[in-house]
């Protein structure tokens, strides 16, 4: 068939989208692509679910998060007016660039870094110019010196799992005085440096996190900002815009209850670094080099190793990790960190692999 063009595609919008780690409905698989939490949430989530009013879904949710946002302002120890919640991080990380990335100016960040801020910039029509983090795959903070127009880093970055301390993070925001500078934290509970008590200092820092990850609760989609009320009042306004209603009442009452049970939290988080710390040596003493992780993932590389081939046969074996076919880390792979048994299962693997190969 022709491929006839029709009268009004030349005004349909033409976007390439972010490609998130694939799922699947086979049960089976042992699923290490989408950096998810192997554990449950809390059990006082599945206690709210229990007693949940159903009745309540026939009206509108409160619009702006409570009591979500009372729980994250007491846990984070700021006023509740610096704090906004929606729908994952993804959804606060987009309405943040569309709030806090307007200039000429191009915004900044690693070239090596989440694919999706480039989809965001490409959406809403924001300048951009990417850093070459260098060969040890370290961020140089004198990259982020020169104007801009704003700039994003996540701490820990991904997909590498590097963490940044508090001077490198002090030295980006004080030579970026009059920009926003938002951090992406999605990770930082897995042992990095979190720069929410920066806040008092710079009020141009913008900290997001999400539950999707520490909190395994990425099937609820909940994400959080936290900056000065003015920038916070911003991203009220914008989210005000478009859809008033971006978080659902079953994803504020459990997120609340994940919010105040902080003791299963740090038992889970623990159980995490200490399987990364296991997997770490596990795949260093199978010859790979293994970048230093903060996060709930480690990624490696082996020079003896095609990275393509030994993702595309664990594939074939159920075993999903991600694989990156871009440059620079086209022979690297990205690992999430599952239980020590499902850690075992692939190590087992890529054992087996390597005699055959
Ligand atoms: C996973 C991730 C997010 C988005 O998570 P949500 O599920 O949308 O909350 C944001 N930034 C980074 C760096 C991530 O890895």
């Amino acid at each position: 068939m022709t491929n006839m063009t029709k009268p009004w595609q030349d005004k349909l919008r033409k976007v390439e989208p972010y490609v998130p780690g694939e799922q699947s409905k086979n049960k089976n698989i042992i699923k290490l692509n989408a950096n998810e939490n192997p554990y449950p949430p809390s059990p006082k989530v599945m206690e709210v679910l229990k007693n949940m009013d159903t009745k309540k879904f026939s009206m509108y949710p409160n619009a702006g998060g409570a009591p979500l946002v009372d729980a994250l302002a007491e846990y984070y120890g700021v006023e509740r007016d610096q704090i906004f919640t929606g729908n994952g991080s993804d959804d606060v990380l987009a309405l943040s660039f569309m709030s806090f990335f307007n200039s000429d100016k191009p915004i900044l960040f690693p070239d090596i870094t989440y694919s999706f801020y480039p989809v965001w910039c490409q959406l809403f029509k924001t300048p951009y110019k990417t850093k070459a983090i260098d060969d040890n795959f370290m961020i140089n903070s004198k990259d982020y010196y020169e104007e801009n127009g704003g700039v994003i880093l996540p701490n820990p970055n991904a997909p590498t799992g590097i963490s940044e301390g508090k001077e490198f993070i002090k030295d980006i925001l004080d030579h970026n005085r009059d920009c926003v500078v938002i951090i992406d934290e999605a990770y930082v509970d897995f042992g990095g440096y979190s720069c929410v008590e920066l806040l008092k200092e710079y009020e141009n820092l913008v900290v997001i996190q999400t539950f999707s990850k520490s909190r395994s609760m990425a099937g609820m989609r909940i994400g959080v900002a936290i900056g000065n009320k003015d920038l916070i009042g911003v991203l009220n306004a914008v989210k005000n815009c478009y859809n008033s209603y971006t978080m659902d009442s079953v994803a504020i009452e459990c997120g609340t209850a994940s919010v105040k049970d902080d003791e299963y939290f740090r038992q889970t988080l623990n159980k995490i670094i200490a399987s990364r710390e296991r997997s770490t040596k596990a795949f260093e003493d199978l010859g790979f080099t293994v970048f230093p992780s903060h996060s709930n993932f480690i990624f490696v590389t082996n020079p003896n190793i095609k990275a393509k081939d030994l993702f595309e046969t664990l594939k074939k074996e159920n075993i999903f990790i991600r694989y990156f076919n871009l440059p620079r880390i086209n022979n690297h792979l990205r690992i999430t960190i599952g239980t020590d048994e499902q850690m075992d299962i692939l190590t087992e693997h890529i054992k087996n692999y390597i005699k055959n190969h």
